[in-house]
C-alpha cells in the first residue's frame, strides 16, 4: 500500500541497500507454494487494516458474487476518511480537489467497467459496476461521470475531510518544485534529480534485448551501497523540523503532523486492488484509488485503465496493480501478467516478467529505477496466487507485503525483483 516515510527514523533510511536480486527467499517460498495445492476459495490484495477480507472470504464461502466479495473489501478503505489513499479522505488534486479512479471486471458474466477523475462520489467502486449494468459503456470519466453516479442512485458530497485538506494546505505553503510538473523521465529534457547521490550500478543485464533477458548481473554479490549522504540526512531532518512547525500553525493536531509531513516531503501512494475466486473457479478483481496526491486535475493513472491496474479473465485469472501508475500502463501490466498465465508462467512468474518489462522502458537505467515503485497481486483459475513487487522494502526498510485469504487470512512478503528500496519522486 501506501509508502509510508519515516522522516525520524534516518537510520533505516541508511539501512536500505540496493542490491542484486537473487530473491532466494522468494524463490524458496515459490517452490514451496508450488508444492501445496491451492486452495480455494482465494482473495490477494494489499493489507487493509479491517476485517473486510475476513468478512468477504466468508461471503465467498456462503456464495455471495465475486465482485461483491471484491468490493466489500475496497468498500471498507473507500468508506475510511482516515485512509488518505483511497475514496472519502483520499488526498487531492494540487488544486485542493478529491479525484476517484476505479475500475472491475466480473469474470463470469465477461463484463468490465471504469470511471475516472471522479469528484464528490465516494464509492466509485461500485460506480464502475453500474456504468456495464446500467449502459453500453465501459468507461467514464469527469462530470459526466460524477452525473451518471447521481443519476443511478450516489449522493454527493464533499470528499475532502478537514484531515485531508490541512495537509494539502501545509503542501501548498511550503510547496517549490515538489510538484508533477516539470519534464517527465522520458523527456530528453529531464535530470536526475539525485544527481549529487551515486546510482546503484545496473542490477540488471540488458543485452538490448527482450525483458525475458533481463537478468541479475552477479547474482548474491550482495548489496551495492545506496546509502544517503549525511548531507542529504540532515537536510531532511531540517526540512522536517520547519514542516512541522508550519503544520502546527496551521492547527493540524500533534498526532497528525508527523503524518502530515511525510506526505509533503514523500507524497502518499496507495491504492487498493483486490482479485478474487471462489470455490466454482469464477473471479472477480477491482481497484479504486484518490490516485497520487497533489497530482495534475484530469490526471488518471493505472487505476481506471482495464489491463493495467486490474484485469480479470474468467479463463485464466486476475491481477492488478498499486504503484508508479504512468509505468504501470506502459506495460499494459494486469493483462500482461494475466496473458503470460495463460501462456502457462506460474503467478510469480508472469508477475516477475511484467517487472523486468518496466525495468526495460528504462533500458536499465538505475538513476531512473530507483525512482519507481510497482506491485502487483495476482490470482489464478485455480487458486495459486503472488504477490510481486519491484522493490523488496519500503523506505523504512520494512519488507513489502500484501494480504491473503485462502482459508486462513495472512500477511505475506511480496517476490521482488531488486533488493532495495525506491527514492522519492517528485524529488525533494
Ligand atoms: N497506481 C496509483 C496511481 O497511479 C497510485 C498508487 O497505487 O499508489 O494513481
Amino acid at each position: 500500500m501506501a509508502t509510508r516515510r519515516d522522516f525520524l527514523s534516518l537510520g533505516a533510511m541508511t539501512a536500505a541497500g540496493i542490491a542484486i536480486a537473487p530473491n532466494a527467499s522468494a524463490q524458496t517460498a515459490e517452490s514451496v507454494k508450488q508444492l501445496k495445492p491451492p486452495a480455494k476459495p482465494v482473495i490477494v490484495t494489499r493489507v487493509t487494516g479491517d476485517n473486510t477480507i475476513q468478512e468477504a472470504y466468508k461471503m465467498l464461502l456462503d456464495g455471495a458474487d465475486t465482485l461483491d466479495a471484491v468490493h466489500h473489501v475496497c468498500l471498507g478503505r473507500e468508506n475510511d476518511p482516515k485512509d488518505h489513499s483511497v475514496g472519502l479522505g483520499g488526498l487531492p488534486n494540487e488544486e485542493g480537489v478529491v479525484e476517484l479512479d476505479s475500475c472491475c471486471m466480473h469474470g463470469p458474466s465477461r463484463s468490465a467497467g471504469s470511471v475516472g477523475g471522479v469528484q464528490n462520489i465516494r464509492n466509485v467502486c461500485q460506480v464502475a459496476r453500474k456504468v456495464y449494468e446500467h449502459t453500453s459503456h465501459v468507461m467514464l470519466v469527469g462530470k459526466g461521470a460524477e452525473r451518471f453516479a447521481v443519476a443511478v442512485g450516489f449522493p454527493t458530497e464533499n470528499l475532502l475531510t478537514e484531515d485531508a485538506r490541512k495537509i494539502w494546505m501545509l503542501w501548498k505553503e511550503s510547496n517549490s518544485q515538489m510538484d508533477w510538473w516539470g519534464p517527465g523521465m522520458t523527456s530528453p529534457q529531464w535530470k536526475d534529480p539525485y544527481a549529487d547521490r551515486p546510482a546503484p550500478k545496473p542490477t540488471i543485464d540488458l543485452h538490448g534485448g527482450p525483458s525475458s533477458q533481463l537478468r541479475p548481473v552477479s547474482p548474491g554479490s550482495g548489496p551495492i551501497p545506496h546509502h544517503p549522504t549525511a548531507e542529504w540526512a540532515e537536510t531532511i531532518r531540517a526540512r522536517a523540523v520547519t514542516l512541522s512547525r508550519m503544520a502546527a500553525d496551521l492547527d493540524i493536531p500533534a498526532a497528525n503532523r508527523q503524518f502530515a509531513v511525510e506526505q509533503i516531503l514523500w507524497p502518499s501512494t496507495g491504492t487498493i486492488h483486490v482479485s478474487a475466486v471462489n470455490a466454482k473457479g469464477e473471479i472477480s478483481g477491482a481497484t479504486t484509488t484518490s490516485g497520487l496526491a497533489w497530482k495534475l486535475p484530469g490526471r488518471l493513472g493505472d487505476s481506471p485503465i482495464l489491463g493495467a491496474g486490474c484485469y480479470t479473465d474468467q479463463d485464466v485469472g486476475s491481477a492488478g496493480a498499486t504503484g508508479s501508475g504512468e509505468e504501470n500502463i506502459k506495460v499494459a501490466g494486469a493483462h500482461t501478467i494475466v496473458e503470460l498465465m495463460r501462456q502457462g508462467l506460474s503467478p510469480h512468474d508472469a508477475g516477475m516478467e511484467t517487472l523486468r518489462r518496466i525495468v526495460r522502458n528504462h533500458n536499465g537505467d538505475m538513476t531512473k529505477i530507483r525512482l519507481l515503485d510497482m506491485q502487483y497481486y495476482i490470482v489464478r483459475k485455480d487458486g495459486a496466487y503472488a504477490g510481486v513487487s519491484l522493490w523488496n522494502t519500503s523506505a523504512t526498510g520494512k519488507p513489502r507485503v500484501f494480504a491473503v485469504h485462502d482459508g486462513t487470512y495472512r500477511v505475506e512478503k511480496h517476490a521482488y525483483l531488486l533488493e532495495g528500496t525506491p527514492l522519492d519522486w517528485p524529488p525533494f
